[in-house]
C-alpha cells in the first residue's frame, strides 16, 4: 500500500463503457481525469453485446461513425421469439441489431479515454471513499479530485458508501436485482436474435449471434424465482438442445432499482452503479454511455454555474429516470400475470399487432 495522494479535477472508479465514456468526454475538454480500474485491460465481461438503434446511434455521435464500424462483430436485423419450445414469430426489425465482443468493445473506448489525455490505472481496486472530501482509497494509492465520477458496475463500493452514510436508499435494490447466465458455443452459428419466454419468472432466455461464437443465456429477478433459476436455465439449455454446456458463468444486472438520488454533492453513480439498466430487457451499454456521457455535462456545467454536480445531473437525467420508472411499470404487464395461456396469448397480440410499436420501444430513446 502506497500513502501518496494523487489530485485530479476528477477520479472516475470503473473504466466500462460509462467509466470509460466520461473520461473520453471530460479529458477532451481538458480535465485532469484518473480513471481506474481493478483489472488489467482488455478484460472479459460477461454480456449478450446487443446494441440497439438508440446504443449505436449514440456512441456514433460520441465516437464518430467509424468506431462501431470496427468494433461490430455481427450485425442483423432477424429476430424470433418463442414461448416454451413453441415459436411465436419470426420476424425482421426494420432497424438493425449491432453485436460486440464486450472485451474488444470495452477495451476500444477504453483507448480512446486514453488517447483524449485521462490517466489511467488498471489493477487498482477502489476500496472505500471519503464522500465529505472527495479521496477515493485503492489498494495502491489514494486519490483526491474535485469529483468523483461512480462507475464501477452492479457491485458498487462507491454506492455502498454512499449507502453506509445514509444517503442513498437501497431497499428496493435486491428485489430489482437479476441473475444472469451465459455460456458461449464456438461450434454454433446464427444470424439472429432469439428469446425465449415461458422457462423462468420476470426473465428471458436468448440466443445471440456474434462473429467468433453464438451466446446462449438467460437472466431473471432473484427474488421472483426462489432460487430456481441455474434449475431453470439447465431446462431452458435442455429444452434447446444442450446437454451440458461446459463453462456457465453468471453475473449480476441492477434491474428496476431506481435511486433516488443519483449521487451526492460532487459524486455522481453512472451506469450499473446507478441502476440505469432497462426494468424489461436488461439493456445496459446504452444507459451506461449515456449516463457518462450526461455526468460529463453535469460536471462541466458546475464548473460554469458553481452548484453540485448532483444538483445539474438529476435535473439532465429527468426525463430518462421517468421513462425508465415507466419501464418498470410495464414490466409486470409484460411479466406479472400468473397465467401462462394468458402470457401466451398476450405476447402473440402484442408481437402481431404492435410489433413496430414493441420494436421503436426497444430501438428509441425515451
Ligand atoms: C449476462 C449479461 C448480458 C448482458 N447483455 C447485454 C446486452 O446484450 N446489451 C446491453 O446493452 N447490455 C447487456 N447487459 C448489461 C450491460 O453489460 C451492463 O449494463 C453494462 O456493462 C454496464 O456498464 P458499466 O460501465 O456501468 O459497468 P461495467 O461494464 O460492469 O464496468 C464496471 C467496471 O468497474 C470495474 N470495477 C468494479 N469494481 C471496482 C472496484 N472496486 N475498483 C475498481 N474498479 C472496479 C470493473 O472491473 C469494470 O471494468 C448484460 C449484462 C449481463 C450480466
Amino acid at each position: 500500500m502506497n500513502n501518496r495522494i494523487l489530485e485530479f479535477d476528477v477520479i472516475i472508479c470503473g473504466a466500462g463503457p460509462a467509466g470509460s465514456t466520461a473520461a473520453f468526454l471530460l479529458a477532451k475538454k481538458g480535465l485532469r481525469v484518473a480513471l481506474i480500474d481493478k483489472e488489467v485491460f482488455p478484460r472479459d465481461k460477461l454480456c449478450g453485446g446487443l446494441l440497439t438503434k438508440k446504443s449505436y446511434n449514440l456512441i456514433d455521435s460520441i465516437f464518430g461513425i467509424n468506431f462501431l464500424r470496427q468494433e461490430t462483430e455481427f450485425f442483423s436485423n432477424r429476430f424470433e421469439v418463442y414461448y416454451g419450445r413453441t415459436k411465436i414469430i419470426s420476424s425482421f426489425s426494420k432497424k438493425l441489431f449491432l453485436y460486440v465482443d464486450r472485451k474488444k468493445f470495452d477495451f476500444a473506448i477504453l483507448k480512446k479515454a486514453i488517447e483524449s489525455g485521462a490517466y489511467f490505472f488498471e489493477k487498482t481496486k477502489v476500496v472505500d471513499i471519503d464522500v465529505n472530501n472527495l479521496l477515493v482509497f485503492t489498494n495502491n494509492n489514494t486519490f483526491k479530485g474535485r469529483y468523483i465520477v461512480a462507475a464501477d458496475g452492479v457491485n458498487s463500493i462507491i454506492r455502498s458508501s454512499l449507502v453506509k452514510n445514509e444517503i442513498i436508499d437501497i431497499r428496493e435494490y435486491k428485489d430489482n436485482l437479476t441473475l444472469a447466465m451465459e455460456f458461449y458455443d464456438y461450434k454454433f452459428t446464427t444470424d439472429r436474435a432469439s428469446l425465449y419466454f415461458g422457462f423462468t419468472k420476470f426473465g428471458y432466455g436468448w440466443i445471440f449471434p456474434n462473429k467468433e461464437r453464438t451466446i446462449v443465456g438467460m437472466g431473471a429477478l432473484i427474488s421472483k424465482n426462489n432460487g430456481l433459476i441455474k434449475k431453470q436455465f439447465n431446462n431452458f439449455l435442455n429444452s434447446i438442445g444442450y446437454k451440458e454446456p461446459t463453462k456457465v458463468f453468471s453475473h449480476l444486472i441492477p434491474t428496476g432499482w431506481i435511486p433516488n438520488r443519483v449521487g451526492f454533492n460532487n459524486i455522481l453513480l453512472v451506469g450499473d452503479a446507478g441502476g440505469f439498466v432497462d426494468p424489461i430487457t436488461g439493456e445496459g451499454i446504452y444507459y451506461a454511455v449515456r449516463t457518462g456521457q450526461v455526468a460529463t455535462d453535469a460536471i462541466l456545467i458546475s464548473e460554469k454555474n458553481k452548484l453540485f454536480a448532483e444538483i445539474n445531473y438529476e435535473r439532465f437525467l429527468d426525463k430518462m429516470l421517468k421513462d425508465l420508472r415507466n419501464r418498470k411499470r410495464y414490466r409486470n404487464i409484460v411479466f406479472g400475470t400468473k397465467f401462462r395461456l394468458f402470457i401466451k396469448i398476450f405476447l402473440l397480440v402484442q408481437l402481431i399487432v404492435f410489433r413496430d410499436k414493441i420494436l421503436d420501444f426497444i430501438h428509441e430513446p425515451s
